[in-house]
């Protein structure tokens, strides 16, 4: 860090610092989303006098969560067993129809139902928005006295003299962009538990150091990753289908392309409208925002959104690695849970259920820990239960499906990953036993050179949105006099490397329109420069798992900032 002198920046020693004020808690849980809510409400429930504390890097809880979202019942029954009874739970649409279509560039053709395994089934599940169950969650923690901070982003791991994790720290506050303290500079706080959950949900920046760190993913395979978009609309009533359900895959994406999307109609006039893709494309020239718009073009979907509002806009990762790439949870002092830990199921397109269950199972085996006067050790019951439990259940049968999609693409991957799910269901075994991943998301890149570069036309739906508009609705704000939250390790990589060799695909990828390379002359293309528009960021963390050259290392930014879903 750094002070401003007569004009100069004067570099300081880290003594020079304010000292941190420190908290102790028995729990510390690092993100307000289902997973870690569910754990701070499983604590108290089980011991009323544990301390617990939740910090959140959104304004608010639920401001960050964007999820689709079918909600699969399970955990919430596990976790608030009088749910359904309670007026005031914010899912309030069951499933009431579940189609599935695999779409051509104007056609659609629905896929009959027998075909799908029960576990695919969304019958008995519910229709909302996950950000809405979030806050319902942190009403009924607060309720049982866990503390929780929204607007301070956990930044810091603090580890003890074994390298023990101790809890960790919030970043400081009030830091200009070029790293000198401003008047209003504000150290960050420790809070130091017995335990530190960490539900930083998919590519967590505290849970990517502690993989690193303890090598907790060295024995699994390499965690895959989807990028997921999302609009909410409010469509005119008489269109309206509470309940409806839909899925597509094919169409606008090629068949080696992996995604799909979601189309959900919940309340009274809302739809979730959502496109998927798999984060191994491999052609630098793919849009994930631009193949969004396309697929609302569409005729089967324009037809729905037409006449209706656009109200939000996001994005965000998801884990797709499933079983085999769920790595090892535990490391002294603490554990992973939720998708910080990748416990989606990928098929059935649902992560909330297992964030939910994780939680509680964490608390459990915390708990008893606790009681035994254990603390800043490993919960290894916790890592050895998880694939006895219902999440393994959920996991397993489902584990070659995004293999296969890898493999074989479209057609292949899903008649083979379709056939596999039968025999798991049927017979309880695959024939293809545990198949590997192959390589992480970021080696999957191709050159340009190696590529039929993809050129996105104008497209004149009414559907059809730019990125500037979109993340205007997303509500996003940051502190703009702040250092950038992307670190680049080498700035020189995005021009001198990643530009002629893939065209520079940060530009494509963020959905938010963060990178650009401009040009001191934009048609002789000279001098081109690095772009960051930080402030624009949705933090869907897709940069940090897709730059080719691992470049992109996404950090918090002061807490608070980032997207202001509503009901995402
Ligand atoms: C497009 C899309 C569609 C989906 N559809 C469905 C669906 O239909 N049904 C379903 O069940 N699941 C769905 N999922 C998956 C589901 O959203 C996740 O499984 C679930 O949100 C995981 O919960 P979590 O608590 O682990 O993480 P998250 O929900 O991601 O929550 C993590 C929280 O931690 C906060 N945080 C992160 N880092 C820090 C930090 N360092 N300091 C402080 N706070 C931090 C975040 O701001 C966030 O609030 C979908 C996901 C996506 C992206
Ligand atoms: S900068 Fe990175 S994390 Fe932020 S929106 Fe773009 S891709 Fe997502």
């Amino acid at each position: 860090m750094a002070r401003r002198e007569e004009g100069k920046i004067v570099e300081m020693e880290n003594t020079e610092l304010p000292p941190r004020e420190s908290m102790d808690y028995d729990v510390v849980i690092v993100g307000a989303g289902p997973a870690g809510l569910a754990a701070a409400i499983r604590l108290k429930q089980l011991d009323e006098n544990l301390s617990v504390v939740v910090i959140e890097k959104g304004s608010e809880p639920g401001a960050h969560i964007l999820s689709g979202a079918v909600i699969d019942p399970v955990g919430l029954d596990k976790l608030l067993p009088g749910w359904r009874d309670d007026p005031e739970h914010p899912i309030q649409t069951q499933v009431t129809a579940d189609d599935i279509f695999l779409l051509t560039e104007k056609g659609a053709i629905r896929l009959p139902h027998f075909i799908n395994p029960k576990l695919m089934n969304n019958h008995g599940n519910f229709v909302g928005s996950l950000g809405n169950v979030v806050r319902y969650l942190a009403q009924k923690a607060e309720g049982l006295g866990v503390e929780i901070y929204p607007g301070f982003a956990g930044a810091e791991i603090l580890h003890g003299e074994k390298g023990e994790v101790l809890g960790v720290a919030t970043g400081d506050m009030g830091v200009a962009k070029d790293g000198h303290i401003k008047d209003s500079f504000t150290r960050g706080m420790e809070l130091r538990g017995k335990y530190t959950l960490f539900a930083e949900g998919a590519r967590g920046s505290l849970t990517k150091q502690l993989l690193a760190k303890f090598g907790l993913d060295e024995k699994c395979q390499p965690q895959k990753f989807g990028i997921g978009l999302k609009e909410l609309w409010r469509i005119p009533k008489e269109k309206h289908r509470a309940g409806l359900v839909q899925h597509t895959f094919g169409w606008p994406l090629e068949p080696s392309v992996g995604g799909g999307s979601f189309l959900y109609h919940f309340d009274e006039d809302l739809v979730s409208i959502g496109f998927v893709i798999h984060l191994n494309y491999d052609d630098p020239t793919l849009s994930p925002f631009d193949e969004f718009q396309r697929f609302k073009s569409h005729p089967l979907i324009a037809a729905q959104l037409e006449g209706g509002e656009r109200i939000s806009y996001g994005a965000r990762a998801l884990t797709e690695g499933g079983w085999q790439s769920v790595p090892k949870l535990v490391f002294p002092g603490g554990a992973l849970i939720g998708c910080a830990a990748g416990f989606m199921n990928l098929p059935r397109v649902k992560g909330s259920h297992n964030a939910v269950l994780s939680g509680i199972l964490a608390a459990e085996h915390v708990e008893k820990a606790l009681k035994a006067e254990r603390a800043h050790d490993e919960l290894s019951s916790y890592d050895d239960a998880w694939r006895a439990s219902e999440i393994g259940r959920d996991l397993k049968p489902v584990r070659n499906v995004k293999p296969l999609l890898s493999k074989f693409g479209l057609y292949g991957g899903l008649l083979l990953g379709g056939f596999d799910m039968w025999t798991n269901e049927l017979f309880g075994f695959s024939l293809f036993g545990t198949l590997g991943h192959g390589k992480p998301d970021y080696a999957a890149m191709k050159p340009l050179s190696e590529v039929t570069p993809k050129v996105y036309g104008k497209l004149s739906a009414k559907t059809v949105f730019d990125k500037l508009s979109s993340v205007f609705v997303s509500n996003t704000n940051h502190e703009e006099d702040q250092p950038a939250h992307l670190k680049l390790t080498d700035p020189a990589v995005p021009i001198r490397d990643n530009l002629p060799r893939y065209g520079e695909p940060a530009r494509l990828y963020c959905p938010a329109g963060v990178y650009e390379v401009v040009y001191a002359d934009e048609t002789a293309k000279t001098d081109p420069r690095f772009v960051i528009n930080a402030q624009n960021c949705v933090h869907c963390k897709t940069c940090d798992i897709k730059d080719p050259a691992q470049n992109i290392t996404w950090v918090p930014p002061e807490g608070g900032g980032g997207p202001n879903y509503p009901n995402m």
